[in-house]
């Protein structure tokens, strides 16, 4: 090796060119080379469920800069000043020597290279049900290019008809919706009770029959137990619980596992969730070696735990944090994450960031608060969309702990906002006066997040007593005696009502009908009307008149996860 420092990248998908690039930026007189076992390079696959499904159909815009070239070794080399080597694996890592081997894939050939530093991005492997059939053809995982290609000639073939999707995550739903589009019969099975596991189940429910209204049918609470199969051809998935479902597809999507075997044979040590344990300069056990992307695990920056994290954005941000520290010596740090996500769930959004209702109450964090209200993104008349979020918060301190949020409107930048109020520490009481821009064709006068901080400080304060849908189900179940009433108007009691025994006592007209309601000032009531605002109106008067438990559904019509009459 010359004295020009040379710094080998492994893996040129979306950590591996990141990392390499900002290196060079770093530092133009290194010599980079990354080093790809795949054939394309900077693949963009969190577009895949988006080209199988017809979005857009020329395959190179997965794989070209924003100007339309596409990002080969050419590319590489005449851009960027980086030697990329594609169809070829690092085999071995040796530390001692500060040299890796590899071997070309299509001639045989095999090399070592000699590094001053080591960037390792191998990302995650999709992972397989241990159960008989997997190896019948036909089932496929969508987390490659060849997969992408793969389903996507299935799309322009059209000779499938019916396909399983096996997990209810992120990338399950979205290629169900994918294949939906491609015309063919789809059924999502879930082991799990929901789908999307980073919502709270009320959100996630709301989402299953927004996917079921698609023509897709979904199975929760049932695994696969086996891939049937004739002549070695796919034919069909029987379910834990003996239904057997005849298809020619099945898509695995039921999570990813770093991709840690280089590392662990090189004894790097690999941390208690299986990635590659880094530090916050993303520098592995070895301090030559860097990691980055899904091959690694971080800190959960609210729980303090760790965690894996495979999330496309993740893997860019730690690859320039790496790539500068490996061209300069450490000098900048990734943190952690508080693991923000969103995905397009046919014509709604699902977003979520920190921990959900569930999630926290897992980890044992069990004094919180939360809300779920539903309401426009602007307003109606610029066409304003329905969202329906909730809020997580500690119950002491106020610290905004999550956000999640789901709906036809404008889902990321609620999401988005979230996001920097939990990194930047701030409390429900933080968030109530934020100065966010406001114009119609944008936003509400008061924004959807700053709305559902209000209706989170009064129930902090005590203010507001709501009922979670599921609370109010379980009351129902149990026949417990409530008076429940809804405050809109006839119309629209005429139009869509839930039919769980509830009184149409519009707003206008409950001063007038106050000798409807029960005579004991203790009976439980509960109000609410579409989003719950007038039915909050309603809680108000009626405690002002001397009920005394009287509760909002949180979230009204808009977020009943159950079945509704009308
Ligand atoms: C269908 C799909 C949709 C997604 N949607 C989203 C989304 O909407 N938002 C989001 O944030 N994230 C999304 N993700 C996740 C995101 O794509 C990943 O987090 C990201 O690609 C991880 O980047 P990475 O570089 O760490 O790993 P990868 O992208 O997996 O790249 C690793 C590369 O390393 C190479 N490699 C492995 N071993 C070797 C070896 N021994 N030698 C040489 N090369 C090797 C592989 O060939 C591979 O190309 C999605 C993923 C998929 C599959």
């Amino acid at each position: 090796m010359t004295d020009q420092k040379r710094i080998i990248v492994i893996g040129g998908s979306a950590a591996g060119p990141k990392a390499a690039a900002r290196a060079l930026r770093m530092d133009p007189e290194a010599e980079i080379i990354m080093i790809q076992k795949d054939h394309d390079l900077s693949m963009a696959s969190c577009g895949y469920p988006y080209y199988v499904g017809g979005f857009f159909d020329d395959r190179n815009q997965l794989i070209c800069t924003p100007t339309g070239v596409v990002r080969d070794p050419q590319f590489f080399f005449n851009a960027k000043g980086i030697t990329a080597k594609v169809d070829t694996e690092v085999t071995e890592i040796n530390k001692k020597k500060k040299r890796i081997s590899c071997i070309n894939l299509l001639t045989g050939v095999t090399e070592t290279l000699d590094y001053n530093k080591l960037i390792i991005a191998t990302g995650a492997r999709p992972k397989m049900p241990p159960i008989p059939g997997t190896d019948l053809k036909g089932i496929t995982t969508l987390q490659s290019m060849q997969d992408a290609d793969f389903l996507r000639k299935v799309r322009d073939e059209g000779l499938i008809k019916r396909a399983v999707v096996i997990g209810g995550g992120l990338i399950g739903i979205e290629t169900c919706e994918a294949l939906q589009l491609a015309g063919i019969d789809i059924t999502v099975i879930e082991l799990l009770p929901q789908i999307l596991m980073f919502l709270d189940w009320e959100l996630a429910k709301i989402l299953e029959s927004h996917v079921m209204s698609h023509a897709a049918n979904v199975i929760t609470e049932n695994g696969v137990a086996a891939f049937l199969g004739e002549n070695g051809v796919l034919t069909g998935v029987k379910l834990t619980n003996g239904t057997e479902l005849p298809c020619e597809l099945a898509v695995v999507a039921i999570g990813v596992t770093p991709n840690v075997k280089l590392a662990a044979d090189a004894d790097l040590a690999i941390g208690e969730r299986g990635g590659i344990s880094v530090n916050e300069y993303m520098q592995t056990s070895d301090p030559d070696i860097y990691a980055v992307g899904d091959c690694t695990e971080q800190n959960h920056l609210i729980t303090g735990d760790r965690t894996h994290a495979p999330f496309g954005d993740l893997a860019n941000l730690q690859g320039r944090v790496a790539g500068e520290n490996a061209a300069l010596g450490n000098s900048v740090t990734f943190n952690g994450t508080i693991h923000s996500g969103i995905c397009k769930v046919f014509d709604y959004s699902a977003g979520s960031t920190g921990l959900s209702e569930s999630n926290a109450r897992k980890l044992g964090i069990s004094d919180i608060e939360h809300v779920v209200i539903a309401g426009p993104d602007k307003p109606g008349f610029m066409g304003g969309q329905i969202l329906i979020s909730k809020m997580v918060a500690d119950k002491k301190s106020g610290r905004l702990l999550g956000f999640q949020c789901i709906g036809l409107g404008d889902v990321s930048r609620q999401v988005t906002q979230a996001a920097m109020a939990i990194q930047g520490n701030m409390t429900v009481s933080d968030l109530i006066n934020l100065d966010l821009p406001y114009a119609p064709p944008f936003s509400l006068a008061i924004d959807n997040f700053i709305a559902n901080a209000h209706v989170l400080e009064n129930k902090l304060k005590g203010r507001l007593k709501g009922i979670t849908s599921i609370e109010l189900k379980k009351k129902l179940d149990n026949n417990e005696e409530i008076f429940i009433i809804d405050t809109r108007g006839p119309d629209e009691f005429e139009e869509m009502r839930l039919g769980i025994g509830e009184r149409l006592i519009p707003l206008g007209a409950i001063r007038n009908r106050l000798d409807e309601l029960p005579a004991d000032r203790n009976a439980e009531i509960i109000c609410f009307c579409k989003i719950s605002l007038r039915g909050y109106e309603v809680a108000l008067l009626l405690e002002s008149k001397g009920w005394k438990n009287v509760k909002v559904l949180e979230g009204g019509i808009m977020a009943w996860p159950y079945p509704r009459e009308k």
